[in-house]
């Protein structure tokens, strides 16, 4: 079954992929089905010489490509858009075997893919620049943006499609190359990916324009983010990450763009509709299987309405308990973590939030299935009540799985400094009624939520492409999709004619 999807996608003529690598082999790594712990084929993995060989190749596709008139550029990322409608079910499908998300969310991800795409190809065509006033007569002055060079991509396991392409889309109309380096944890998904990309590319003539380097960190992680050749390295995955890549980077006085954890609350005030809440905070914190950037992972809750309102989330979360199973299954609701050191790390913040204080009211615990999928990395979804007066350091961090903490507040100011007092700032949401208390969480003075991102009714979870997506402190300060996240891969020049033909200096000085 998974080798006619891997054969549909066109995986198996790919030169990385070694379907019979099962004898441990060092230069190969194993795929895993999270869902139950077995392999679904192996990947070769590149060396130093196969990375130095993918990024010349980058650079000299750059040379060419940058000279291709961006709306050009824009209809050949079109026809990408086209071949990724077209792939939509099996590539979906792959991302939930490979990645674990259920298959609703697999085919999501792809949309995401089309959605930038569609959007990248209308932005082709409307690159802006802007004209100033220039203070000498006969001067004209004025920005423009231009190609950038080769973008090292790195990418989380988490979204193994559509990362890539928010980076690759915009990069690519903006006249940039790309050099992919993926997560080991989805070799796959990123080698299928490549081709459908690579088949429209070859058929234009700029086969180079996207490049895929499958390799270990210390091979070819470390080497692309000290690598000169790259002005801009865009790194998606943890804060730890993030900072490793930020500080090689600064060094070269690069550019970066970090998109890195979150540990996202949603603050429910007394006049919140709680139905409507029940089922924002149920989605963000279980979808994926606690797996995404933007999963809730904290609830501040007014303490007038705590009780009933934690007593309709563990309802909730005990008809979600039923839906655990094989992703790829219609009516799944959570899939596996993404392996069994994502397992232990799920037991051991549990453990630690029992020894803080905290009382688990339901999950806690593995998730025993039936069949092939008892060797799977499953957990229940999980809610923890922190003590009052308790902030739970346990809670400060990211822990990459379904575990919802819950906080009480008495004032709004007091739910927003909770809501504030981590190191992470991607997401997050207010549920209200009150557009005194909703304005007060997104106050233009800055003192309401420090996110990236901030909602009113509706979760931290799921976002739409038009917007720029990403966040502040410890997640890392990037933005990626919509907005003016362009910039990020264009260099900005800022030009001034003198068409006057007289000698004149700005700020009136005189050099005669
Ligand atoms: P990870 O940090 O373990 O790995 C991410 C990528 O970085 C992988 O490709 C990995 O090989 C690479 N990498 C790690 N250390 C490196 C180094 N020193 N130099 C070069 N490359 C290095 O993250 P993960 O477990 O794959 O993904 C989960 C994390 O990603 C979570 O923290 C999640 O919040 C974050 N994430 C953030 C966003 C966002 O947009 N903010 C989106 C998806 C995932």
């Amino acid at each position: 079954m998974s080798l006619d999807l891997l054969r549909h996608l066109d995986v198996l003529h790919d030169p990385r992929f070694a379907a019979s690598a099962t004898q441990p082999d060092p230069s190969v790594i194993l795929s895993e089905n999270p869902a139950t712990g077995k392999p679904l084929g192996g990947v070769r993995l590149q060396d130093a010489d196969a990375y130095d060989k993918c990024v010349a190749a980058s650079h000299a596709a750059f040379l060419r490509w940058r000279e291709v008139p961006a709306p050009a550029r824009g209809q050949i990322v079109r026809e990408m858009a086209d071949e990724f409608r077209k792939f939509k079910e099996p590539l979906g499908e792959l991302v939930s075997l490979e990645m674990g998300k259920i298959r609703a969310e697999g085919l999501g991800e792809v949309q995401e893919t089309i959605d930038i795409a569609d959007y990248a190809v209308g932005l082709s065509r409307q690159l802006p620049g802007q004209v100033f006033p220039s203070e000498r007569a006969g001067h004209r002055m004025f920005e423009q943006w231009l190609p950038l060079g080769p973008v090292g991509v790195i990418t989380a396991f988490n979204f193994p499609n559509a990362v890539w392409a928010w980076n690759a889309m915009l990069a690519a109309i903006c006249g940039d190359t790309v050099v992919w380096k993926p997560s080991l944890l989805t070799p796959l998904v990123s080698i299928a990916t490549q081709r459908i990309a690579d088949r429209v590319l070859t058929r234009h003539g700029h086969p180079d324009v996207f490049q895929l380097i499958i390799g270990a960190d210390d091979v070819v992680g470390h080497r692309m983010v000290a690598d000169r050749r790259f002005p801009l390295i865009s790194a998606t995955g943890s804060c730890r990450m993030g900072r490793a890549v930020g500080r090689v980077v600064a060094d070269r006085l690069g550019r970066c763009l970090l998109e890195l954890g979150g540990n996202n609350a949603i603050i429910v005030n007394d006049d919140a509709d709680q139905e409507l809440a029940v089922r924002a905070v149920v989605f963000g914190a279980v979808g994926t299987a606690g797996q995404r950037c933007t999963t809730t992972r904290r609830i501040i809750v007014h303490e007038k309405i705590a009780d009933g309102f934690v007593s309709r989330l563990v309802k909730g979360y005990q008809q979600v308990m039923a839906k655990i199973g094989d992703p790829r299954k219609e009516g799944t609701l959570v899939g596996p973590l993404a392996n069994a050191r994502a397992v232990e790390g799920f037991l051991a913040a549990i453990a630690a939030a029992k020894q803080q204080g905290a009382s688990v009211l339901v999950g806690g615990d593995r998730a025993s299935l039936p069949g092939e999928l008892a060797s799977g990395h499953f957990v229940q979804p999980t809610i923890i009540r922190a003590p009052a007066g308790n902030k739970l350091p346990i809670a400060q961090e990211e822990t990459f799985a379904p575990i919802l903490y819950i906080f009480t507040f008495k004032t709004l100011d007091e739910a927003i400094s909770l809501h504030n007092g981590v190191d992470q700032g991607l997401s997050s949401a207010i549920f209200t009624e009150s557009i005194r208390a909703s304005e007060r969480f997104l106050s233009v003075t800055g003192s309401g939520s420090d996110c990236g991102i901030a909602n009113v009714n509706i979760g931290t979870s799921g976002a739409e492409i038009g917007g720029a997506f990403g966040g502040e402190k410890d997640t890392g300060g990037g933005r990626e999709s919509g907005s003016d996240s362009w910039k990020a891969y264009m260099r900005r020049q800022t030009c001034t004619i003198n068409y006057g033909g007289r000698f004149e200096l700005a700020q009136g000085i005189r050099f005669e």
